[in-house]
């Protein structure tokens, strides 16, 4: 899956880490370093330290959420 961090936006609130620590990490107080290909695996963490950003800074890119649905959609189908 591929996410997007507006690292202009983000506070180093770091409600990402604690949620996803796989995929978000705080270096040093404020910095955000983070795993823009995040495994498949990661998706559920990555989804709820999105909702959980206090400034909406992360996006799950839109073809991924339309490849999932589809995905999904599909084995619903099959
Ligand atoms: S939760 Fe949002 S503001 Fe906090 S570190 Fe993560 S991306 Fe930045």
């Amino acid at each position: 899956m591929r996410l997007v961090v507006d690292l202009n936006r983000c506070q180093g609130y770091a409600q990402c880490a604690f949620l996803a620590p796989e995929v978000f990490a705080m270096h040093g107080d404020e910095a955000l370093m983070y795993d823009p290909q995040a495994d498949d695996a990661q998706r559920e963490h990555v989804l709820r330290a999105a909702n959980a950003c206090p400034v909406k800074a992360i996006t799950v890119e839109a073809e991924d959420v339309a490849q999932a649905r589809a995905r999904a959609g599909a084995s619903c189908v099959g």
